[in-house]
């Protein structure tokens, strides 16, 4: 991948922070200069939380040198130089280049090789600027801060290896990355935050609490859900379902492949199909006339792909045997005229449930229909993309697609949101942003489909709700899918770690792809407008938000285990009476257990606590002679004795309640 220069326009869009970390990159390579003044530097931009200076250096640094360099940093921060800026023409910057004054402290034997390379690159009308900070200049564009004081806090993180211009042909440099902040409180809280979050990590916490594991026979980015970690798929469904049939959506179930035709006609091929598995071909099937792939343009494009040069028979062995025998297979079937079908793992709910609406006749009473599905999709990411339950192959996701007439658009759509803001309620998700993505009128029938009147229409309609109900929200021009305005959701968990959970979509297109009906009050058929939505996202990355979100510390309704009963020592009278305790909290679907171990009570509670049991009952003598249970909540202590009917109807209404 190549690192685009940033234009004049982006730079001078910079934040404050931005401004902040770049000019810290200067005070970076200007404390390594003073170690190494042999070093040279090639680019020195703020990233995420931080900024990074590229140095070719024959040292290799490593964290053991950063004191050290700190140290320099720290002097050039408490010397408050202004950076300066000095304008140039191209020559005397390249002068300055060959003799190595450039991102260097005094001329120098060698050349700035880096920056010449820069400096050619930059486009003749673009003005060329150094600037400087006490003896360090640089060839940069800015825009700094005043002063190196200005630098409140920092420090260096990291150091890595990068091509220069990230490109693998060029020389490879190292990395060194850091952040910084206007107070030293910001830099202190930011790595309090890391450290919170490495505690909190999904997937080490996944591992713990025995929640869902990988395994390389399954596959990469194929989560399995152990039972623990099953029970949050379910009560997440649950809640699902309650919530949507409550709000009048009715439930379907759909295969989880279909026929090639299916996606040509949503049109997710071939524009999706990098993101989609391969197809699985059946030879012999019998299909529809109009997809014998002899005659269809796929085939013949796939022919000339495997066969670019068909009569050389050197590109025949250049082919990998794969290609050959997939060659082949194509070749005879043609030759022997047998029909081939292909099928798709799917990786949306949308076309199946398209089906569903077009296969009864749909009256405008019958609007507007609502289908659910948990409906499970499988996604071709790439092996690096892949992380933990956040990018993953395989998803289940919270899926419904709503069928509408113009006039209900607001009414649904406003709903939609209102669940959105229950949920976001219900977890505690106090911070959230929904980005609402619109189109670009001079567009329209190139990146957005052409259907101006629906676009200003559905837009204003969605805006109206926006403002209306007060959610938190910003406007992205020309960011719309094609086939409608869409709204992600950004959410932060508690520490503040970013996630976007779910989108929420308005599309006008597919219903005219698949020739969706409705018949009008003015009995004439039209075209409904369908709402795609997804409050809950998919399974695997919200249990990685919620893991990460509670720190593993469950509500006691999504707890793995929410009761586990600890009998003090192994009397039969007291195993008789823990027994009947865990069958009258199972009668009620309570998840409890017993901890069976001839450990003591200490250690009992011990091996609870660390996995994060919900609520414990700790049951001695005195306990059962009472009808009594002692309560002990995870992270909370003891509360104390209750009678055994009380402490379990405090535990049904908190189940019953979703209670926090
Ligand atoms: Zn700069
Ligand atoms: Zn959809």
């Amino acid at each position: 991948m190549n690192e685009e220069r940033k234009t004049p326009e982006v730079r001078a869009q910079m934040t404050d922070i931005e401004r902040l970390r770049h000019s810290a990159s200067h005070v970076l390579a200007t404390a390594i200069l003073k170690i190494w003044p042999e070093a040279q530097f090639a680019a020195g931009p703020p990233v995420e939380n931080g900024f990074y200076y590229d140095v070719d250096l024959p040292h290799r640094i490593s964290p053991d040198d950063f004191e050290k360099i700190e140290a320099e940093m720290k002097k050039e921060i408490k010397a408050n130089h202004p950076f300066e800026r000095m304008e140039v023409s191209r020559d005397e910057a390249l002068e300055l280049g060959k003799k190595g004054r450039l991102a260097a402290l005094s001329e120098r034997p060698e050349p700035s090789k880096f920056k010449i390379d820069i400096i050619e690159n930059i486009p003749a009308d673009e003005k060329i600027s150094l600037y400087r900070n006490g003896d360090f200049i640089d060839l940069c564009a800015g825009p700094h801060v005043m002063r190196t004081g200005n630098i409140g806090a920092f420090r260096l993180t990291n150091v890595a290896s990068a091509y220069y211009k990230g490109d693998g042909k060029n020389p490879q440099l190292q990395r060194v990355y850091g952040t910084a902040f206007k107070t030293k409180k910001e830099l202190d809280d930011y790595f309090a935050m890391l450290e919170e979050a490495k505690k909190r990590d999904h997937r080490k916490l996944g591992r713990e609490l025995e929640l869902f594991v990988f395994d390389d026979d399954v596959g990469p980015g194929l989560p399995m859900f152990l039972p623990r970690g099953a029970v949050i798929a379910e009560e997440l469904e649950k809640l699902a379902k309650e919530t949507e049939f409550a709000a009048g959506y009715q439930r379907v179930r759909t295969p989880h492949i279909a026929r090639e035709s299916l996606y040509l006609k949503s049109g997710h091929l071939p524009y999706y199909a990098e993101s989609m598995f391969p197809p699985m071909t059946l030879v012999g099937e019998s299909v529809k006339q109009e997809d014998q792939p002899q005659y269809s343009p796929e085939f013949q494009t796939k022919l000339y792909e495997l066969f670019p040069t068909s009569d050389s028979a050197d590109v025949a062995a250049s082919l990998s045997r794969e290609k050959l025998d997939e060659a082949w297979r194509f070749l005879s079937q043609l030759k022997a005229n047998v029909p081939v079908d292909r099928y798709y793992l799917k990786a949306m709910n949308c076309p199946h449930h398209h089906k569903l609406f077009a296969a009864i006749p749909r009256s405008y009473r019958d609007l507007p229909l609502r289908l659910a599905e948990y409906g499970t999709d499988y996604r071709y990411e790439k092996s690096g993309e892949l992380f933990g339950l956040m990018r993953v192959r395989s998803l289940q996701m919270n899926d419904a697609h709503l069928y509408m007439t113009p006039e209900q658009f607001e009414a649904e759509f406003n709903a939609v949101n209102e669940m959105y803001l229950n949920y976001f309620k219900l977890f505690g998700i106090d911070k959230y942003l929904m980005r609402f993505s619109t189109h670009d009128p001079s567009k329209l029938g190139q990146r957005f489909v052409d259907e101006p009147e629906l676009w200003k229409k559905t837009e204003e309609m969605t805006r109206n709700v926006l403002k209306n109900s007060g959610v938190n929200y910003v406007e992205v021009p020309n960011e719309a899918a094609f086939y409608g305005p869409k709204i992600d959701v950004q959410a932060w968990s508690v520490i503040g770690r970013e996630f976007s959970i779910a989108t929420n979509q308005v599309d006008f297109s597919q219903p005219r792809n698949f020739d969706l009906r409705y018949k009008d009050r003015d009995n004439v058929d039209k075209i409904p407008i369908c709402i795609h939505r997804a409050p809950l996202g998919t399974h695997e990355r919200f249990i990685g938000f919620l893991i990460e979100h509670y720190a593993g510390n469950f509500p006691l309704w999504l707890s793995p285990e929410q009761v586990r009963i600890l009998t003090i020592g192994d009397d039969p009278k007291l195993i008789d009476y823990a027994r009947s305790i865990l069958r009258e909290l199972r009668a009620h679907q309570v998840r409890a257990e017993i901890d069976k171990s001839t450990d003591n009570i200490n250690g009992k509670i011990q091996r609870a606590e660390q996995m994060k049991v919900h609520t414990m009952f700790v049951i001695g003598k005195r306990d059962m002679d009472a009808d009594a249970v002692s309560v002990r909540i995870h992270g909370k202590g003891n509360l104390g004795a209750k009678p055994r009917a009380e402490a379990i109807a405090e535990i049904l209404l908190s189940i019953k309640e979703r209670r926090a």
